[in-house]
């Protein structure tokens, strides 16, 4: 029966930490995969939410199934957190969210969601995006296709040809964006080009998703969330796929949710009831600890400020970070300007380091960098950083 069938490649991302596990080099760096470390290399457990947990431990009373999309508490925190607490979409209740395994299960869902009710829809997403989001969408049979957003030789957004791009899509087709962190690139458009998007998308009549996975790691809370609260001014309807990985470092809990806004609330019942449908065939309904401790750190004031400074200091790490990176180059004598990393938000930055320089410090130095040269700035300290520049140093000198 499984004769026939082939190995399937290495994940991109996730297969480079298991070799960066068999690295022998002592001095191994791991620049790879995205999850928040220290500055000591760790990636530790928030204080915030171990507190919740001991909470949760002790007052917890069943483990019986949540509702096919989770708690009502943790629902509407998601929706305070994502749309501002007053915001009229919430009052007119023409949002509906359910919790999912993580960022990439509310993709899911919202993919099977766009399969089943939009069949003939193309996916657009941009050119470079995270390396999963066309597996989703593809494994689900959807078309995706790419629209233009960064300029390689200018390090920086082509404002101008992303919205050429996106021009050409035609209404009902569904655009994919990054709420705010770019991955890989760690560049976001400006608040007046979310305007222009968001007028572009108006006139255009495609339906923005909004992939937002990295709330609070760019400036800051509510300003990450402008992209999709300035399309919402502008645009009835909207997904919105969210994920707790980052911002709480709950990568191993898998929590998140997805969020359908609709121009009235009953079109948002209507919505939402196919959503449900979605997940109760796909993995039911989702687990239970991760949303409980999101929803006890939002909803309790001494918690939240709690996180919202472990928050602060994680974003404040990796700005820091940037800026001693491009410092330590420049003091290497590294000729090329190094200076637009320290512009970009977020964990990742395309570092301009080809294929070639991307090999090269694995075999030579024991330092794993994604294949297209993204690097992950919450991997550097200032113990590693000056290795790690001597290193980039030397293959860039070839
Ligand atoms: N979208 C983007 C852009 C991401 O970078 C990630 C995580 N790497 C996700 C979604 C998925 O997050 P999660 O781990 O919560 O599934």
């Amino acid at each position: 029966m499984f004769e026939h069938i082939q190995a399937a490649p290495a994940d991109p991302i996730l297969g480079l930490n298991d070799a960066f596990r068999n690295e022998t080099n002592p001095n191994k760096i791991n620049l790879g995969v995205g999850v928040f470390k220290d500055e000591n290399g760790a990636t530790p457990i928030l204080k915030a939410v171990k507190q919740a947990e001991e909470r949760l431990v002790a007052n917890e009373k069943t483990k019986s199934y949540l509702s096919i999309e989770g708690t009502e508490a943790y629902r509407a925190a998601v929706q305070t957190l994502l749309l501002g607490a007053d915001h009229e979409i919430i009052a007119k209740q023409r949002a509906h969210t359910a919790q999912t395994p993580g960022g990439t299960g509310a993709l899911r869902v919202a993919a099977e969601f766009i399969k089943k009710h939009m069949p003939d829809a193309t996916v657009w997403v941009s050119n470079p995006t995270w390396a999963n989001h066309q597996s989703i969408f593809q494994s689900v049979g959807l078309e995706v296709g790419s629209y233009a957003y960064y300029d390689a030789a200018s390090k920086s957004l082509d404002f101008e040809a992303m919205l050429a791009s996106l021009s050409q899509v035609p209404a009902g087709d569904v655009v994919l964006f990054h709420g705010c962190c770019h991955n890989p690139t760690g560049i976001d458009p400006t608040t007046s080009q979310w305007q222009q998007l968001a007028k572009l998308c108006s006139k255009q009549g495609f339906l923005p998703l909004f992939d937002f996975a990295y709330q609070g790691f760019g400036v800051g809370l509510d300003e990450d969330a402008q992209g999709l609260r300035t399309f919402l001014q502008q645009v009835p309807e909207m997904l919105i796929a969210n994920s707790f990985s980052k911002n709480f470092g709950l990568y191993n809990e898998r929590v998140g949710a997805i969020t359908a806004v609709c121009e009235t609330a009953e079109q948002a019942e209507a919505v939402f009831s196919q959503v449900k449908r979605c997940i109760r065939t796909n993995y039911s309904n989702p687990p239970a600890h991760g949303a409980a401790v999101v929803t006890e750190v939002l909803t309790d004031p001494q918690l939240r400020s709690l996180w919202e400074m472990e928050l602060q200091a994680m974003r404040t790490r990796i700005h820091e970070m940037r800026g001693l990176f491009v410092a330590t180059l420049r003091a290497k004598g590294v000729e090329q300007d190094f200076s637009f990393i320290s512009q970009q938000q977020g964990m990742f930055s395309f570092s301009g380091l080809t294929p070639e320089h991307v090999a090269q410090l694995k075999q030579e130095y024991g330092i794993y960098i994604v294949g297209s040269g993204r690097i992950n700035v919450a991997g550097m300290t200032k113990d590693n950083m000056e290795p790690l520049c001597d290193a980039i140093a030397a293959v860039l000198k070839g």
